[in-house]
């Protein structure tokens, strides 16, 4: 299973703006009212909430059916969200107008149009479509996006997946997200905010002590030298190959059925060999990572679990309290992330996991979770 995510421009006349801009104000204003009733009922079941504020919502705000539950989901999905990452019952607020629309029922999307509803009726926009074509031909699905109003202009964030289709709640017991490092080989964030790691120290010096060896036998040009290359890098990929599997069986054997595990698309380092400094030696990665990825795909399938890949795009450099995007986020030397914005500190490789976590919940919830 694939999912990437599309952030299109939209290009809109000025009562075409006014209708977003009154509609997504009204949203804002719905979630806020919300996010108050439930900080105080510390409720976050659906139906429960549904009998509770749905006539409310509607009257209160002039809201569709559609839009009143999409508010609920909205507040229950930020909520869990904020649990998530340690936040207990702290008031979420919504700074910014936005709106949640689900795919086929709120909106549509062609080649050339993107149809959507408001409160002044169904409107139909053009958008930027560049970058956005290949989508349309292939079997991708499109999640529930999010309108929002940014530098003057609009945009919608539209989440996609391709191979399966998204994920229903009931479907999954627990989100797992996977960094892969080098100090840590692995580490996990999962749905009660756990954080594990998996020691990745031992592996990074056997696998620089193996290419220590084989450099000084590089230098010998002896038939010998060569077998004796050849027998090493065997047993290093076996060692790695080891390790991989320790690693990925605890994963699987860890965490309850119907886990789903968020890893990294790290095809493209592989191609690129990442290197990375070890006292002096590099060693290459890339294809150890890949190798874990598809050992966790096989056995995810054994145990009852899914593995969803997603784009490595900014998961090292985003804070996963409040959302704020920068490279100065990270410093990989002292292998600390501490915001710029809020000054959230931890582990990058940790955040990463949560990071990854985050993106798992953004489908489960069926709600994107992107900050604005
Ligand atoms: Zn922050």
């Amino acid at each position: 299973m694939k999912i990437c995510q599309q952030l299109i421009q939209l290009y809109v006349n000025e009562s075409q703006a006014e209708s977003l801009r009154l509609t997504s104000k009204t949203y804002q204003k719905a979630c806020n009212w919300l996010s108050e009733k439930v900080v105080v009922s510390k409720n976050l079941n659906q139906r429960q909430l549904n009998n509770l504020y749905y006539k409310e919502l509607r009257q209160r705000f002039g809201l569709k059916s559609q839009m009143a539950q999409s508010v609920m989901k909205t507040v229950i999905a930020s909520y869990k969200s904020a649990q998530s990452n340690g936040h207990e019952w702290s008031l979420v607020h919504y700074k910014h107008p936005s709106y949640d629309v689900v795919w086929n029922r709120d909106y549509s999307l062609n080649e050339r149009l993107f149809s959507v509803n408001t409160l002044a009726g169904r409107i139909k926009l053009p958008f930027e479509s560049k970058g956005m074509q290949k989508y349309f031909n292939d079997d991708w699905k499109f999640g529930t996006a999010k309108l929002v109003y940014k530098f003057n202009k609009w945009f919608l964030h539209i989440p996609m997946t391709k191979g399966i289709p998204l994920l229903k709640e009931q479907d999954v017991t627990n989100i797992v997200g996977i960094d892969l490092g080098i100090n840590f080989l692995a580490t996990s964030y999962d749905s009660k905010g756990k954080t594990t790691f998996f020691n990745g120290r031992k592996v990074k010096h056997k696998r620089g002590q193996f290419k220590a060896v084989r450099k000084s036998l590089q230098q010998r040009q002896t038939t010998s030298a060569r077998k004796r290359i050849r027998a090493i890098g065997q047993r290093e990929n076996r060692y790695v190959r080891d390790v991989n599997h320790q690693v990925t069986k605890a994963l699987v054997e860890r965490y309850p059925k119907g886990t789903l595990f968020v890893v990294e698309d790290l095809t493209g380092i592989r191609q690129a060999t990442e290197k990375v400094h070890v006292k002096n030696r590099y060693v290459s990665v890339s294809w150890a990572f890949y190798q874990f990825r598809q050992l966790l795909e096989y056995k995810a399938q054994l145990y009852g679990h899914k593995v969803m890949v997603v784009s490595p795009k900014y998961t090292s450099q985003t804070c996963p309290k409040c959302g704020h995007i920068a490279k100065r986020n990270r410093n990989k030397k002292t292998h600390t992330f501490t915001c710029v914005n809020c000054s959230y500190q931890s582990n990058d490789d940790r955040i990463g996991a949560m990071n990854l976590y985050r993106k798992g919940m953004a489908y489960i919830s069926d709600t994107v979770m992107v900050k604005v």
